[in-house]
């Protein structure tokens, strides 16, 4: 999809044809000068000086499945009862840029004729009251338009945009329920449709296993290629690898015919499966699906939506699970892995594909996996989970180390980090927050740019950062849902 953006401009008639047709020749300028800043282009729409513009603007937009979001700037004064009629209508995500077209005031040519063109200083104002009135959700972002601060800002909300129009296309494909008896990978399926797009359906595994049947050795062959491309190869057990390849293309063949993005499946039931697919999850997760382990759809979604909010359209964002801690006083760790799926976009170095006994579940024969360390760096740890009546989306700052010890017994790809504030209150804050096991880590997205998706998509936010304590937590999450029970 090739996504746009659409840049509104409010003027008014006030001010005669010359100051709108300045307006109009400015707002064009900036939207082309942006467009070469900015990750997707920026298309200038209108200058709008009636309701009636305005509305067919937002309506046009609604319709338009390329355009993701509005951006709204307001170069003169722009009375804004003539925007509630079309804002009411807004169906995407809507940014409001405070800026101007000037960086400074010209002291000695400044007049009123100056005052007339140059008023966002009041015009954003009376803009920005309306969605407030409105109870809008927005982005607002204040600053030079040339400023690279600016560039930056809109340039993340842009893939925030990016990421609500991936959810509210998303289709998840399930093979097989989610893990007996677990509660935190159940969840309303309807609730999720209708707050964040996804369709969430469910498939035979034997009819997997039969797709797995019909594929030819040749298209192994090109896939085992591939493989030997991006990893090493670090065992003798070809066939374990051919037989992961054999389940990855039919996993992407049954997903492109659905138009799935995402999927998920259970060691639980791999009925007819030799193993449990994990250099398949692996290597189709670096190709931009979501995968969530253990039937867990709302992870495997979130993965997908992630990675695409990332660089790139397909970013260092992967499935995750806390597994287990150091706590040794003074360099304390959280240690995060799978049993096989973690997403080679976090690793370090290249990948190693390795062939392992795997204890859990029906496997017949020894999967094989990638193994690997993930990067160090600033990271955050996303879960969404199901409340009840509504889904709260928990994200916790992390800092990513390289691992602190060899664990030469732990073919595994894994990942170690400290949580804030610290390991232990941040467990806490997390436990209290009710957020899973599962998670999806991101190195590419932030956590201002979560916080924007579940303001656009009306769920609850709770971020965990250095700054976090229980207390003030539990204070946020009493406010939350005594909200939430208000609306
Ligand atoms: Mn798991």
């Amino acid at each position: 999809m090739n996504y746009n953006f659409w840049f509104v401009v409010g003027s008014q008639f006030l001010y005669g044809d010359e100051v709108l047709e300045t307006v109009d020749k400015r707002a064009r300028e900036m939207a082309e000068k942006l467009s070469e800043k900015l990750p997707y282009p920026l298309i200038y729409k209108v200058t709008a000086k009636t309701n009636k513009e305005i509305a067919d603007t937002i309506k046009e937009a609604n319709y338009d499945d390329s355009c993701i979001g509005i951006i709204t700037w307001c170069h003169t004064f722009s009375p804004s009862k003539m925007w509630i009629n079309g804002l009411s209508l807004l169906q995407k995500p809507y940014c409001h840029l405070a800026t101007q077209y000037n960086l400074g005031i010209p002291g000695d040519e400044i007049d009123m004729d100056f005052m007339n063109l140059n008023q966002a200083a009041h015009g954003d104002r009376e803009h920005g009251f309306i969605a407030a009135r409105l109870r809008m959700p927005r982005k607002v972002i204040a600053g030079y338009w040339l400023d690279e601060k600016v560039h930056k800002r809109l340039g993340d909300w842009m893939k925030v945009c990016v990421g609500v129009s991936v959810s509210k296309n998303m289709k998840v494909m399930r093979f097989g329920d989610n893990m007996r008896e677990v509660a935190v990978t159940e969840g309303d399926k309807v609730e999720t449709q209708l707050k964040l797009g996804w369709q969430v359906n469910t498939w035979a595994v034997g009819d997997l296993v039969k797709e797995m049947d019909k594929v030819t050795e040749a298209e192994i062959d090109a896939l085992y290629k591939v493989y030997e491309e991006n990893y090493d190869i670090n065992t003798d057990n070809i066939e374990a690898i051919r037989y992961q390849a054999r389940e990855e293309i039919a996993i992407k063949k049954m997903m492109d015919s659905e138009n799935c993005l995402a999927f998920s499946n259970t060691f639980q039931d791999l009925y007819g499966m030799q193993q449990l697919p994990g250099l398949a999850s692996q290597h189709l997760m670096s190709l931009g699906y979501g995968y969530g382990g253990e039937g867990d759809w709302k992870v495997a979604a979130m993965t997908a939506i992630m990675k695409a909010m990332g660089k790139n359209g397909n970013g260092a964002s992967a499935f995750m699970e806390d597994y287990t801690y150091h706590l040794v006083s003074g360099s304390e760790y959280s240690l995060g892995a799978h049993m096989l799926e973690v997403c080679p976009s976090l690793s370090a170095t290249k990948p190693r594909i390795e062939t392992h006994h795997l204890g859990i579940g029906m496997n017949e024969k020894d999967p094989a996996r990638l193994v690997f360390d993930g990067k160090e760096g600033d990271a955050i740890v996303v879960s969404l989970i199901d409340m009840g009546g509504r889904m709260r989306l928990v994200c916790q700052d992390i800092v990513c180390v390289k691992p602190i010890m060899e664990m030469p017994n732990l073919p595994v790809a894994k990942v170690m980090w400290r949580a804030m504030p610290n390991l232990l209150d941040g467990v806490e804050c997390w436990i209290t927050a009710g957020g899973a096991h599962h998670t999806v880590l991101s190195y590419d997205v932030t956590a201002e740019q979560m916080k924007d998706f579940a303001k656009i998509m009306d769920i609850e936010f709770v971020h965990i950062t250095k700054d976090t304590t229980v207390d003030s937590l539990e204070k946020e999450l009493f406010l939350n849902d005594l909200a939430r029970k208000l609306k």
